[in-house]
């Protein structure tokens, strides 16, 4: 096995909540990321997830390490508010638009698709969907009644979590706290508030649409039974990696855990490594599709952002810290990136530079510097490049993504490397070339002019200039009457609008994003 070279990987395990030396268990590493429930478009935040665990991909990849990426779809089985009872969302959702079940789940998720190719996140080995599985997650659910783990009420099938020892642990549960907090539904009879289903029972004189027959009647999974079945079918019984948004750390990946410890008996952990971005926040809340947010990359694209920008926004931040959604900060990762791809325009072609084996070889280094470590040479053609500032900077790259995927240093590693005289061009066209393989931003063939794409203000008729001037009066009046809360209502009515304001010493001036 290639195994891992340069700097330890070192990435934070929720489960035990520290930084923890990342080691593989087997020859491909298993890495299972919780996918979207797809009833509705997926909103800036849920785009975190994904370019977080494409980062993780991209640093395992760096490191010589193979990775199989499983990502599902939940197109069946996610209650409305999480719950286990009531209306399951995709049904909600297809009432209301007048689509079949099957229509919406193709089209949200084809939605979704294309905004993960926007943003240069490579794609799964495999997107299971959830309806595909139902037949193995009754038997999952069997298994588990067999071992006794369950308990039968109207409303469906119960996982008894107070036969789960360590039930709780990932989320540091504190169950006494949970019951008070009455974040848990009541439902009739349950033993325990923690108590989850894995079965969700069709109420009687309602019928679902989408329904199965199972020994507990017609009804629809439990949300969490498709994560533990679809991977375990997927990645084998045991796997390395599980990712997902940090809300998952308290209900869905407990539950998932101890359902699937159950299932397994084996008294192994199921999984070795459980990680969890923090969330996108927009004006100081969480951005969530159920507070009615739908904030899209479509909508930062039609406002002329490139998803590259997005992406730069994003890598911006270290994964597990909260980070605020503005379009300033939209603004400057625009600019950020508009500066990036012209400077690094005129040093293509860049060198193909996937590992830091790779890397090292083009700098003439030998591919596994740290002891005890071997990884197969990579092939290079002509002499490799001499340049030891080079060689310093893709060092500090190494050093920044194995430490818990530092991308805010990885970039500012590489900007260094931009404005420094004393590296040469052949060395530089490396350090981007290895910058951009952990990074994902498209450093290597995206266009300076496609980067752009402000819509000229000709295109807006006299009345739309008219009442954006308006706009601008209003806050300008407001502005002098210190009413800064009616100000930045205005400004945000005017990046609904796609207008960008600025400031100047004679007055406001503005252009279409
Ligand atoms: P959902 O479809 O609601 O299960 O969300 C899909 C993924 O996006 C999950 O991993 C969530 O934890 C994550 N997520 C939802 N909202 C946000 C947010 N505002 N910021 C970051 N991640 C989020
Ligand atoms: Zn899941």
């Amino acid at each position: 096995m290639a195994w891992v070279t340069g700097q330890q990987l070192r990435l934070y395990n929720s489960l035990g909540r520290r930084l923890e030396d990342f080691t593989p268990s087997a020859d491909v590493v298993g890495l299972y990321s919780c996918g979207p429930t797809v009833y509705s478009y997926q909103h800036l935040g849920n785009m975190r997830p994904y370019v977080f665990a494409d980062t993780l991909r991209r640093a395992l990849r760096w490191k010589g390490v193979p990775v199989r990426a499983v990502v599902n779809i939940t197109d069946v089985g996610h209650a409305v508010a999480d719950s286990d009872t009531g209306e399951d969302k995709l049904e909600v959702a297809a009432a209301k638009e007048r689509r079949s079940v099957e229509e919406i789940a193709e089209f949200y998720a084809q939605d979704w698709l294309a905004a993960l190719a926007a943003l240069n996140v490579q794609p799964a080995d495999v997107y299971p969907r959830a309806s595909e599985y139902v037949e193995q997650m009754i038997a999952f659910a069997v298994r588990l009644e067999e071992l006794g783990y369950t308990y039968q009420l109207p409303t469906g099938l119960y996982f008894d979590t107070s036969k789960s020892p360590g039930y709780g642990t990932l989320a540091l549960l504190d169950l006494a706290g949970q019951r008070e907090t009455g974040r848990v539904e009541h439902v009739e009879g349950r033993k325990q508030a923690s108590d989850f289903a894995l079965w969700r029972a069709e109420e009687p004189g309602v019928r679902r649409v989408m329904r199965w027959n199972s020994p507990w009647g017609w009804g629809a999974p439990g949300w969490h039974l498709e994560c533990s079945v679809m991977s375990m079918a997927l990645l084998g019984e045991h796997f390395d990696i599980h990712t997902g948004g940090i809300d998952h750390r308290e209900l869905h990946h407990v539950n998932e855990i101890a359902q699937s410890e159950a299932y397994l008996g084996d008294g192994r952990p199921w999984v070795r490594y459980w990680l969890h971005n923090e969330f996108i926040l927009l004006d100081a809340q969480k951005i969530a599709k159920s507070a009615g947010h739908t904030l899209r990359l479509a909508d930062l694209v039609e406002a002329g952002y490139h998803p590259m920008a997005y992406r730069l926004f994003l890598l911006g931040g270290h994964y597990r810290s909260q980070l605020d959604f503005t379009f300033t900060a939209m603004d400057a990762a625009q600019a950020t990136l508009r500066r990036l791809v012209s400077r690094v325009a005129p040093l293509r072609p860049l060198p193909r530079v996937e590992t830091l084996a790779d890397a090292r070889a083009l700098l003439g280094a030998p591919a596994a510097a740290a002891a005890g470590v071997t990884a197969d040479a990579p092939v290079t053609h002509g002499a490799p490049v001499d340049d030891k500032a080079a060689l310093a900077y893709v060092e500090a790259v190494d050093a920044a993504i194995a430490n818990d995927l530092a991308t805010p240093k990885l970039l500012a590693t590489l900007q260094e490397a931009l404005r420094d005289p004393d590296i040469t061009a052949e060395g530089l066209k490396i350090v981007v070339a290895t910058a951009d393989a952990l990074l994902g931003l498209r450093l290597a063939d995206l266009d300076p002019a496609e980067v752009d794409q402000r819509r000229p203000t000709d295109d807006l008729t006299p009345e739309q200039v008219a009442a954006i001037e308006r706009l601008i009066a209003e806050r300008t009046q407001a502005r002098k009457e210190k009413n800064w809360s009616r100000a930045d209502e205005i400004r945000g009515e005017l990046d609904a609008l796609g207008v960008q304001v600025t400031d100047t010493p004679t007055g406001p001036t503005w252009q279409l994003r």
